[in-house]
């Protein structure tokens, strides 16, 4: 799989995150029972192609090591930025849909709803306490988010919005995860989740610290363009959903921007466009962006977006059957799974908090 790394250079807390995860990487490799992953989405729409390149894959990559996965369908954080969460029943059915044909294998994986685990949302008290108002406003995601809802004349930043890098830090430690897949841009959120863990531990756990701190894992990815040449994203309505039928892959492709230059060429700076197919391309045939670039040459785009499209429907052929065979055994087994996924989450979380309750001396 190719890499896009942003251009510039890296900043120091990046190149050292960086560092840190090929380390983690070697780590993992040989300790895989040694960690505990805690990711998720929220059920928003169903998954793009843009989730399993960016992040689902690596996901599945990660439970097949033998790494406990944990996956949160973040049905709260729905409201962060949005008063109608829409039919969240049957969005979190997609998304539960994508996952278990992505590969998540649910005996491996725990799949849980954020709004079923009541004692994981009760972290969120005392670890509020743990951190200033002027610490969340400076979260970097936090400001990006609440500017994006004011230039869309969305309504002024919640307070659900401004807390979110501290629910996260709940739903990471309330498993006790310590390795948490992010894109780069996240890595102030988890800041903000090892720094609860270690004012927790210096004010309620100083002899023998009680959380760990969660290690981000920066895993080389792809981000994923959509057809208006924009990243790929569910509330632009530029995506190509992993469930999209043969023919909705190749009429999604065939409308794809491009740019003027006949031959194709892979320059990510200067064309982001064609770049993007020819990753995308490369991606699921096993080559390199400059191999098919080479190989389509003065052919033209027509040709990149016919080989393209080729290639994602060949890719995604198993995982789209297995989509529909899921789909079509009756909602009790997708019920079933996201039960079972719920009841271990909820004695997980319990324990937690019971733990948490006698160490601020609140057991009566
Ligand atoms: P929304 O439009 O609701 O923000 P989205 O489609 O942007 O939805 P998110 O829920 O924001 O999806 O993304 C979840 C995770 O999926 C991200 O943290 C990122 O790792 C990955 N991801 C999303 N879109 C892409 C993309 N276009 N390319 C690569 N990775 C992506
Ligand atoms: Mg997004």
């Amino acid at each position: 799989m190719s890499v896009i790394t942003s251009p510039g250079a890296p900043t120091p807390a990046v190149a050292a995150a960086r560092e840190r995860s090929a380390e983690l990487e070697h780590l993992v490799a040989r300790n895989p029972a040694g960690y505990r992953v805690l990711t998720g989405d929220r059920p928003t729409g169903a998954l793009h192609l843009g989730h399993l390149l960016g992040t689902v894959a690596n996901r599945v990559r990660l439970q097949n090591l033998g790494v406990e996965v944990f996956l949160i369908v973040a049905d709260y954080q729905v409201i962060t930025d949005r008063d109608d969460a829409g039919d969240l029943p049957a969005t979190v059915r997609e998304v539960l849909l994508d996952y278990l044909a992505a590969g998540v294998d649910p005996a491996r994986s725990t799949v849980f709803t954020h709004s079923a685990v009541p004692a994981l949302n009760q972290l969120l008290l005392p670890f509020l306490s743990l951190v200033s108002v002027a610490e969340l406003e400076r979260n970097p995601t936090v400001k990006a988010e609440a500017e994006a809802s004011a230039a869309q004349g969305r309504r002024g930043t919640s307070g659900l919005l401004l807390t979110y890098p501290v629910h996260q830090a709940a739903d990471i430690l309330f498993c006790h995860g310590n390795l948490v897949p992010v894109g780069a841009d996240q890595l102030p959120h988890l800041e903000i989740t090892r720094t609860v863990a270690r004012r927790f531990n210096q004010r309620y756990a100083a002899a023998r610290p009680y959380f760990a701190e969660p290690d981000a894992l920066v895993t080389p990815s792809l981000t994923v363009l959509g057809d208006d040449g924009v990243k790929m994203s569910k509330s632009r309505g530029n995506a190509l959903e992993l469930r999209a039928s043969e023919d909705q892959t190749a009429a999604y492709f065939k409308r794809a921007r491009t740019d003027a230059d006949r031959t194709i060429t892979y320059e990510p700076e200067r064309r982001p466009e064609i770049a993007n197919l020819l990753r995308i391309g490369a991606h699921f045939s096993g080559t390199s962006p400059e191999a098919l670039a080479d190989e389509v040459g003065p052919a033209g785009a027509g040709r990149l977006k016919a080989l393209v499209t080729e290639a994602v429907v060949e890719g995604l052929r198993p995982l789209r059957a297995r989509r529909r065979e899921l789909a079509s055994a009756g909602p009790r087994y997708l019920a079933d799974v996201l039960a079972r996924g719920n009841a271990r989450a909820n004695e997980i979380a319990d324990r937690t908090l019971d733990d948490v309750r006698g160490l601020m001396g609140m057991r009566y």
